[in-house]
C-alpha cells in the first residue's frame, strides 16, 4: 500500500508550494465534499522506487474563543489519521507563532511519525534561526525552500525513513487469480447499495480467506467460480455472517483501494451528471494505470431526455476512458447490475494479458506496412520489433530508430491495433519506444 504523506501547517507557510513540487502535476485530486471549508489536495509523488500520496491538508484556520480542536476541518482531521506521516511545515522567516504551538500539542497527542520542517529558508545561514523550533519539542527541524526545491528531497527522505516499508513486511502471498476489485466513488453515489445488492445474491459465496491486508478492510467472496477480493472503500463493516455498510468517505480508502486493485468500479450517479470529483477519481484510476470498468447509478431515477444529456457529457468528460465499458444500472432496483461482472472479468483478463514477442511484432509489421509512421524530423522513425514491457497495465515497448518523433497519432493507431488483435477491454494500454543508438 502506498504511504500517506500530510503536510500540515498554518495557512501560508507554503503547503501547496511544497506539494506542487513533490506532485508536479497540476491536476491533483481535490477534495470537494460538502463541508470541507478549504480545498485538500491529494496527489501522487515519487522519489526513486518508492511512490507515496501527498495530501496538502489545506490548513488549520483557528478561530479566537472557539479553540482550534472544534474549528479544525473534521475532514482535515481525518486526513491526519490516515497518513502516515506528518511533515509539519513552519516558517523559518516568520518564526514562531501561538498557532504552531497549538498545532504541535495536538500533533504530539496522536503520536504520530512526524517532521518537522521550516519552509523559506533559502539564503539562511544553517541552522541560524532554526533553534526557536526546537521549542515545539518535537524534535530536529530541517530547513527547505519549497519556492527553491532546496532541502525537499532530504525532507521527503527523512519523511519515508520514518515509515515501515511493505516489502520489509511480510506481507502473506495473495492466492493465485483472484480479482482485486474497488468500487470506487463520490459518496452516495451507491456503493454500498451495489455491493450489498451483491453480497445478497445467492450465486455469490463470502469465504475466508487468511492474512488479508492489515488495516483495511477486504472481503473475500467467490462468484461461479472465480475468487474476487472487494477491496474497502465504502466502508464495510462484517457483522457476523452479513456485511454491512457504515457510512464513512474516505479519499485515501479510495486512492489506495484503487492502487491496489486490480480493476476499478467507477460508479457515478445518474442524477448528479458527472462531477469533477468523479473526473479526479478517474483520472487517479487512469494515472495509476487500473483497469477501468464505468457503472452509471440511479439509471432508474433519470427521464430519457437527461439520459441523453448524461451519455453527452460522459463522452465529453470521461473521454479519456474510452477504453472502459459502460453500464447503466440501478442498485436499488438490482437491475443491470450482474452484467458487471462479465466487463470486470474482462477487464481483469485484458489487464493480465500475455502478449507474446512475435505475435507482437508480427502486428507492429502489419501495421506499418498498412500505414507508415511519418517522418519527423530528419529521419523516418524505422520500427524494428515489440515486446511487452509489463502488466497491468500491459505494455507494449517498441525498438527502432529514430522513434523519439512518432507522433501522437500514430501512438493511437498502434494502440487500436493492438487492442484490436488481443481483444483488450478495460485496460488503459501502454506503448513506450526505445530507441537503439
Ligand atoms: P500554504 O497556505 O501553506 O499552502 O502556502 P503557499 O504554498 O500558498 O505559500 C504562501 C506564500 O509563501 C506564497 O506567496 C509562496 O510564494 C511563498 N513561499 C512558499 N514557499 C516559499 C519558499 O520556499 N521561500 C519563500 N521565500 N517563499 C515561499
Ligand atoms: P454510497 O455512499 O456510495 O455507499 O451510497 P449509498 O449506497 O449509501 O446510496 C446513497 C443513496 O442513494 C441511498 O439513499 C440509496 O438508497 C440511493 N440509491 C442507491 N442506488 C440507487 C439507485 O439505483 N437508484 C436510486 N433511485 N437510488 C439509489
Amino acid at each position: 500500500m502506498k504511504p500517506v504523506i500530510a503536510l500540515v501547517g498554518r495557512p501560508n507557510v507554503g503547503k501547496s508550494t511544497l506539494f506542487n513540487r513533490l506532485t508536479k502535476t497540476r491536476d491533483a485530486i481535490v477534495a470537494d465534499f460538502p463541508g470541507l471549508t478549504r480545498d485538500r489536495h491529494y496527489g501522487n509523488a515519487r522519489l526513486g522506487k518508492r511512490e507515496f500520496i501527498v495530501i496538502d491538508t489545506g490548513g488549520f484556520e483557528p478561530d479566537a474563543g472557539s479553540g482550534i480542536f472544534k474549528e479544525m476541518a473534521k475532514q482535515t482531521q481525518q486526513a491526519v489519521a490516515e497518513s502516515d506521516v506528518v511533515i509539519f511545515v513552519l516558517d523559518a522567516r516568520g518564526g514562531l507563532s501561538a498557532q504552531d504551538h497549538d498545532i504541535a500539542n495536538y500533533l504530539r497527542r496522536l503520536n504520530k511519525p512526524t517532521l518537522l520542517v521550516a519552509n523559506k529558508a533559502e539564503g539562511m545561514k544553517e541552522g541560524s534561526q532554526l533553534v526557536e523550533f526546537y521549542e515545539l519539542g518535537l524534535g530536529e527541524v530541517l530547513p527547505v525552500s519549497a519556492a527553491h526545491g532546496q532541502g525537499v528531497r532530504s525532507m521527503i527522505e527523512a519523511a519515508l525513513d520514518k515509515l515501515v516499508w511493505p516489502d520489509e513486511l511480510e506481507t502473506p502471498e495473495p492466492e493465485e487469480s483472484v480479482i482485486k476489485l474497488a468500487v470506487a466513488g463520490r459518496p452516495n453515489v451507491g456503493k454500498s447499495t451495489l455491493i450489498n445488492a451483491w453480497l445478497g445474491e445467492e450465486r455469490l459465496v463470502a469465504f475466508d480467506m487468511p492474512g488479508t491486508t492489515r488495516d483495511a478492510i477486504s472481503v473475500p467472496f467467490e462468484r461461479n467460480g472465480q475468487k474476487f477480493e472487494l477491496i474497502d472503500t465504502a466502508g464495510l463493516r462484517r457483522k457476523g455472517r452479513v456485511f454491512e455498510a457504515i457510512e464513512k468517505f474516505s479519499v485515501v480508502k479510495t486512492l489506495q483501494a484503487i492502487e491496489n486493485a486490480h480493476v476499478v468500479l467507477l460508479l457515478l450517479d445518474a442524477t448528479e451528471g458527472v462531477t469533477d470529483q468523479d473526473a479526479h477519481i478517474a483520472g487517479f484510476a487512469l494515472e495509476s494505470g487500473r483497469a477501468v470498468v464505468l457503472a452509471i447509478n440511479k439509471w432508474d431515477a433519470i427521464d430519457s431526455y437527461q439520459r441523453e444529456t448524461l451519455q453527452r457529457s460522459i463522452e465529453s468528460r470521461l473521454g479519456f476512458l474510452k477504453f472502459a465499458p459502460l453500464h447503466m444500472i440501478s442498485a436499488k432496483k438490482r437491475q443491470g447490475i450482474a452484467p458487471l461482472w462479465t466487463s470486470i472479468a474482462k477487464a481483469y483478463a485484458s489487464a493480465m494479458v500475455k502478449m507474446p514477442t512475435p505475435l507482437l511484432t508480427r502486428l507492429l509489421q502489419e501495421s506499418i506496412v498498412l500505414q507508415a509512421p511519418k517522418r519527423g524530423g530528419m529521419y523516418r522513425p524505422k520500427m524494428r520489433y515489440a515486446h511487452q514491457g509489463g502488466m497491468n497495465p500491459p505494455v507494449i515497448v517498441i525498438h527502432g530508430n529514430s522513434l523519439d518523433n512518432v507522433d501522437n497519432a500514430y501512438k493511437r493507431f498502434l494502440e487500436g491495433r493492438f487492442r484490436k488483435a488481443f481483444d483488450l477491454v478495460g485496460t488503459p494500454l501502454r506503448i513506450e519506444f526505445k530507441t537503439s543508438a
